[in-house]
Parts: structure tokens; sequence; C-alpha cells
């Protein structure tokens, strides 16, 4: 089946843009302008003058962290019930709405007859994930979070990636357990 695309019209380049080096030196002008402004104010602001002039900001990261907003979307967890036990009824519907098709959830009986199922294995596999938050979204028992403020760690393998059902409840210890 042929598909039609929407036509893109792309900017000619001039000959200057395309003589790369011009465009080089336009964009180490810039880059230099901002370094020696921001150094100059720093200066000044080490004698303490010129102090409402605002120069940039540098955090000495990792030791200094930016606050992150309340709505930053970090590593997910899985919650917990006041037992300690995992809220997820492995229901299935953040899987179902996740677009990336990363997470794989895997039923089990749960040994109280009371409770229908509970996973037995829940990966997120964080190198396909966009941190959407569509799962958090869909999942009707507020099972899954994206609130913890980490970001993902670096990993040497792509099985690294793969955050398990162990590591999801263990991100949650810090957090008490939430009553519905
Ligand atoms: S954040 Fe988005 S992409 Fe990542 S697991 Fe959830 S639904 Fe899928
Ligand atoms: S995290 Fe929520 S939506 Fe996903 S399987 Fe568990 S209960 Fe269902």
């Amino acid at each position: 089946m042929l598909v039609k695309g929407m036509p893109v019209n792309r900017p000619k380049l001039t000959l200057m843009e395309r003589v790369y080096v011009v465009e080089i030196l336009k964009g180490l002008y810039v880059t230099s302008r901002h370094f020696f402004k921001n150094m100059f104010l720093h200066t000044l602001h080490l004698f303490g003058i010129a102090k409402r002039i605002p120069a940039a900001v540098t955090l000495q990261y990792p030791e200094q962290k930016r606050a992150y907003p309340e709505r930053f979307r970090g590593s997910h967890r899985l919650t917990l019930k006041p037992d300690g036990s995992v809220r997820c009824t492995a229901c299935m519907l953040c899987a179902t709405a996740c677009p990336s098709r990363c997470i794989t959830i895997e039923a089990g009986e749960h040994p109280d007859s009371n409770v229908e199922k509970h996973p037995i294995r829940y990966d997120i596999d964080t190198i396909l994930c966009i941190y959407c938050g569509d799962c958090v979204e869909a999942c009707p028992v507020d099972a899954i979070r994206m609130d913890t403020g980490l970001h993902p760690n670096p990993r040497y393998t792509r099985e690294g990636f793969v955050d398990g059902i162990d590591t999801l409840i263990k991100r949650s210890e810090p957090f008490s357990a939430v009553v519905i």
C-alpha cells in the first residue's frame, strides 16, 4: 500500500553555509561571547560588584543537584500496600497503554485466595521507555509511579537496562505505603 506523506520544504543552503568554516566560526563566536561575558560577571561578583546583574548559574554536579519540579517523571517504582506486599494486580492495563511496548508482565496465582492474581514478573525495558507516564495514568490502583526523582543510571549491557520487579519494589522502600 502506498502511504502518502506531507511534503517538507527543506531550505536550500547558501554557498557560505555550504562552506562550513563560516558557520563554525559563527558558532565559536557565540560560545566565546557567552564564556567571556560570564567570566567577566563572575569576576565582578567575586569582588562584590554588580551583584544585581545575573551571571550563569554553575552547579557543582554531582555534589550539588538542582531540585526537580514535583511533576518530574523519574525512574518507575511499584507501590506497596500497608502490609508491604505489591499493590499491582497484574491487570496489564499499563502494558497495554505503553506506546513503546516496553513493559512485560507475567501474572501468577496469589497465595491469598481472596486476591485474584499478582505479578511474578514485571520488567520495564528502560532503553525503549520514553518516560511518557502513560503507564502511571492507566493504572487503576495507583500501583506504578514515577515520583522517585531518579534518573536512569548508566549501565553497561542491554540486559542491565531492564528494571525488574525487585528493583521496582525496592525503589518504593523510602516511601511509606499508600492507602487508597
Ligand atoms: S513511561 Fe511511557 S514508555 Fe515508559 S513504561 Fe510507562 S508508558 Fe511505557
Ligand atoms: S501496574 Fe497497575 S496497570 Fe499495571 S498491571 Fe499493575 S495494576 Fe495493572
